[in-house]
Parts: structure tokens; C-alpha cells; sequence
């Protein structure tokens, strides 16, 4: 049995276009390797762990 741990990261916010986001870091069990590009195609985070980000917009 393996629970995943979600760890929450202060909102990240594009520098291009003002877009916010959440934040949340999970672990994983392999190692993950993965972007967040925003929607204006700015990349946000690149990453290569054992754990992955998980970008939620921020709608205002
Ligand atoms: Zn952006």
C-alpha cells in the first residue's frame, strides 16, 4: 500500500502573459520527467524526479 503524498507550493505566476497558478507537488514511485508549459507557451517548470507538479489555473 502506497499513499502518495500531495505537497502544496505557493502559486507560481507566468512572467509572460500573468497567468497564476496553483501549485501541487505529488511523489511518485518512478522517477517523472515532464514540463508545464502555460498556456501562452511559456514553460513554466521542466522536472525530472521521482514526483511530479501539478499546475491548476487560477481563474480571476
Ligand atoms: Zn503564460
Amino acid at each position: 500500500m502506497t499513499t502518495w503524498d500531495v505537497t502544496e507550493l505557493p502559486n507560481e505566476k507566468c512572467p509572460q502573459c500573468g497567468a497564476e497558478y496553483k501549485v501541487k507537488y505529488k511523489s511518485l514511485p518512478l522517477k517523472d520527467k515532464d514540463k508545464f508549459v502555460c498556456s501562452c507557451g511559456n514553460t513554466l517548470r521542466e522536472w525530472k524526479e521521482t514526483g511530479m507538479y501539478m499546475y491548476e489555473a487560477i481563474n480571476k
